[in-house]
């Protein structure tokens, strides 16, 4: 194949970045000191609807220091969805923490509210340990059911942080959460700016909660712990999770470009879905309550077709398109863990792929992708 490779997800950086880069090397402020930093937290706060937000070096960061900020420690239980990115069970590993990894449920592919409520209720009823945190994750930008979670939640007064790293943008439109983002739900929540996310300031994450207290001690902890403006006097063991200011210069110009490259995104996920109804495969999850990034645009294939075969077809097509991630429970570190079921999650497995999603993919793209997918499912 001699066509041009189509990439699975590429930022697109044609706004404002170069030239407020340029500003961080006139002005001499690369490092984690700088006005870019502020800006960036204060900008973000602003557009996902919460009170404070803390630049951090990475969304595995700002959920490393969630879950230290929320007590969670060696004897702790974080609940989880076993389908997610692998980083959000690793910020609870970070802190000696055991996961409860929930399966998930088939309409939006998230942790299946109903099974951790069910699972919840049996527990306090056996008199076994409870979850101390329950990590909500917004998969492949589409919101999860938060009502259930959020009814177990409070019945056993467990906090809710919400890993929102792929769902910047993401919002209910119904329901007792509708008109809120993703992120500003739960006591914290997590974005990350990894390369290939919605927004990227090449990498760094954001914490985000309307809780003064402990936005103040993120901001401390991901700073040293360092106490006092002269000298060096610390009063816990911290960490250097602070974002740069030439990072969170390329993030206040993403930003800026936000409310655009969403609808870049859901413009191809509408267009993918016309496309590809005819075809034996389920489009990605969409629902009537809420508004996707279709950060990843994802689909499952028919059971009997082969999922590698598709893939090495559109791969050779110069597509990338890419399976999904095999769940929590089959990975190494966490084969071990609780859990509670895990079949849905390993069909979704099984059967997905993602399809190039960039904001800057062209139509013309978008014609190859079917087209490729048309006859590598036929
Ligand atoms: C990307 C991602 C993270 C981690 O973010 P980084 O910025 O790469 O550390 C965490 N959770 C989910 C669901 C992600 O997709």
């Amino acid at each position: 194949m001699t066509s041009v490779p189509i990439p699975l997800a590429v930022p697109e950086l044609s706004g404002n970045e170069r030239e407020y880069m340029i500003q961080c090397l006139d002005d001499n402020f690369v490092s984690s000191v700088g006005p870019f930093v502020t800006r960036f937290e204060k900008e973000f706060a602003a557009y996902v609807g919460s009170k404070f937000a803390v630049a951090c070096a990475s969304g595995t960061a700002a959920l490393h220091i969630a879950l230290r900020l929320l007590d969670v420690t060696t004897t702790s239980r974080v609940a989880l969805p076993t389908f997610t990115f692998i980083a959000s069970a690793n910020a609870a590993a970070y802190q000696g923490a055991s996961c409860l990894l929930v399966d998930s449920e088939r309409t939006t592919w998230n942790m299946d509210g109903e099974r951790l409520h069910d699972e919840l209720h049996r527990r306090a009823s056996a008199g076994e340990p409870l979850p101390k945190v329950i990590e909500v994750v917004h998969v492949l930008g589409h919101p999860a059911d938060l009502e259930p979670v959020m009814a177990a939640a409070e019945t056993f007064d467990i906090p809710i942080i919400e890993d929102a790293a792929e769902a910047l943008g993401a919002m209910y439109t119904k329901g007792p959460f509708g008109g809120r983002q993703v992120g500003t739900i739960g006591v914290i929540g997590c974005f990350s700016f990894n390369g290939n996310k919605v927004i990227t300031t090449g990498g760094g994450g954001m914490l985000v909660t309307d809780n003064q207290f402990l936005a103040e001690r993120a901001k401390h902890l991901t700073t040293q712990a360092k106490l006092s403006k002269r000298g060096y006097l610390h009063d816990e063991v911290g960490y250097n999770y602070r974002l740069t200011n030439v990072a969170a210069a390329l993030g206040v110009a993403q930003l800026e470009r936000l409310d655009e490259f969403l609808a870049a995104k859901r413009q191809h996920a509408a267009a993918y879905d016309a496309a590809l109804a005819g075809l034996p495969i389920s489009v990605a999850p969409r629902t009537s309550w809420s508004e996707s990034t279709f950060w990843l645009y994802s689909v499952l294939l028919d059971p009997g077709k082969h999922r590698d075969a598709v893939l090495d077809s559109l791969n050779r097509a110069g597509i990338a398109a890419r399976p999904l991630w095999p769940p929590l429970h089959r990975q190494t570190p966490y084969a071990q863990s609780e859990r509670v079921g895990g079949t849905v999650a390993e069909d979704i497995y099984r059967r997905g792929i993602s399809l190039p999603s960039s904001v800057g993919l062209t139509s013309g793209e978008r014609d190859r992708v079917v087209a490729a997918l048309t006859s590598a499912v036929a």
